[in-house]
């Protein structure tokens, strides 16, 4: 007994009538609905071509360092890794850190030789990650053949 998801049930409607002829109304629910705060479902590559329309300051937000407030990352670059976004995790030191995956983070600088070891995520390589403004610690950048991801250290982060 699943209870009903209005936004599950959208798409739906949407993926089941591609040949619909075009409703303003049916549209406009559905932008609607698309910028309300929900995770944007259709991660399309070439988003960025259509930045201008994503002007208005609701859609601009961004995820800036604690220190110097450069833009490190946005929300839509939130990811999971091994079936989470936030990993908590101890250094050899004993330092816990608690930190949220990232696809990309184009304010970061990477640092340091690429190592496996102590590596939190099996089978990935990590440099240090710093911020690009004021080259503070906010995490590190993982990689694996073709596969990267930044995993950022959350409370060094402000939206
Ligand atoms: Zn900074």
């Amino acid at each position: 007994m699943l209870p009903a998801n209005p936004m599950l049930l959208a798409k739906g409607m949407l993926l089941a009538n591609p040949m619909l002829p075009a409703n303003p109304m049916l549209l406009a629910k559905g932008i609607d609905n698309g910028g309300a705060g929900g995770p944007r479902i259709d991660g399309d590559p070439d988003a960025g071509t259509d930045a201008r329309d994503a002007e208005a300051p609701m859609e601009k937000r961004v995820i800036r360092c604690g220190l110097c407030r450069h833009e490190i990352t946005s929300p839509d670059r939130i990811m999971s890794v091994s079936g989470s976004h936030r990993h908590t995790f101890a250094n050899p030191a004993g330092v816990v850190f608690e930190i949220g995956c990232f696809s990309d983070a184009r304010g970061c600088v990477n640092a340091g030789v690429t190592t496996m070891e102590f590596t939190w995520f099996t089978g990935y390589a990590w440099r240090f990650s710093l911020c690009g403004g004021c080259h503070g610690h906010m995490g590190w950048f993982y990689q694996s053949g073709g596969d990267s991801f930044y995993g950022l250290i959350l409370s060094r982060l402000i939206q």
